[in-house]
């Protein structure tokens, strides 16, 4: 090879590497770390947590030995469905080590300031209630609250004679994750099967919906994914502990037989969207 034929071929690699690195500039990252626990980084670099339970059981990090916090540096934001424990999860940990700012309904938010902890100042930027719509990340991201039939309390450690053991929560809720130049993403936290979802799809163009298939059991899940009209439906909630559904088989056979997109991730595993595309590697 000349001088010159290596040049221009170092010119086509280098070509080649922009190219490649603006490719992956523009994904959208989503890992799951078990249960309903889910991270999604943006194209820009934002890091949104949602419903972060990091320590469960079902955690690859956890099953290690290993603490998944100690590798959490950054995060901006941290959704929270509802109160109860295994979602709210290592929230109040993450946030204190982060700054990241909460995003949850009012009574949520001002009991975890109250009763365990939550910095105060991390949690009143973003209170929002099921129907409303907010911009965060400088407008590269829009979050929808959505509603979700179940319940709603925190775990109160300083129950007493005079504070009750579960203090209120809120409305439960899901949430449309709306990124510019990626995928539209519905978390359904906890809820049952709701025929309202019927309006979440009609709304939002849901590329992938992380759907909760011990609350629902597989048929209505798989209901609930033909309702979001979902493009992919990814599910969660299940085998973290017993009571649970063991695996997502009866659901993967449901959304087939509806011709819907399914993926069935590990925890720990992280899938990519380019633009509003899954990407399977
Ligand atoms: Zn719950
Ligand atoms: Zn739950």
């Amino acid at each position: 090879m000349n001088k010159r034929s290596v040049t221009l071929t170092l010119a086509a690699l280098l070509v080649l590497l922009t190219a490649l690195n603006r490719a992956t500039a523009q994904e959208t990252k989503v890992t799951w770390f078990g249960h309903a626990a889910f991270s999604i980084t943006t194209p820009k670099g934002k890091i949104l947590l949602i419903d972060p339970w990091l320590r469960n059981p079902a955690n690859p990090e956890v099953k290690a030995g290993k603490d998944p916090l100690a590798a959490i540096s950054k995060v901006d934001y941290i959704l929270l469905t509802h109160g109860h424990r295994d979602h709210v999860g290592d929230a109040v940990e993450i946030a204190r080590k982060t700054g990241a700012a909460l995003i949850a309904n009012p009574e949520l938010g001002g009991n975890l300031v109250k009763l365990v902890d939550f910095p105060a100042k991390q949690a009143g930027n973003y209170i929002m209630q099921a129907g409303g719509e907010i911009q965060i990340a400088d407008g590269e991201v829009t979050v929808a609250m959505t509603e979700a039939v179940h319940s709603s309390s925190v775990f109160n450690p300083k129950a007493g004679p005079n504070e009750p053991e579960r203090a209120y929560g809120g409305s439960p809720a899901g949430f449309v994750i709306m990124i510019k130049n990626g995928p539209t993403i519905y978390h359904s936290g906890d809820t049952a099967y709701f025929k309202d979802m019927e309006v979440i799809g009609e709304t939002y163009s849901i590329d992938v919906a992380l759907i909760n298939i011990s609350q629902m059991g597989a048929k209505m899940a798989a209901r609930a994914a033909q309702s979001l009209r979902a493009k992919t439906v990814v599910p969660m909630h299940f085998a973290t502990f017993e009571g649970l559904l063991p695996t997502a088989d009866g659901f993967a056979a449901e959304v087939k037989k509806l011709r819907i997109g399914f993926h069935e991730m590990k925890p720990g595993e992280t899938i990519s969207f380019r633009g509003s595309q899954l990407v399977l590697r």
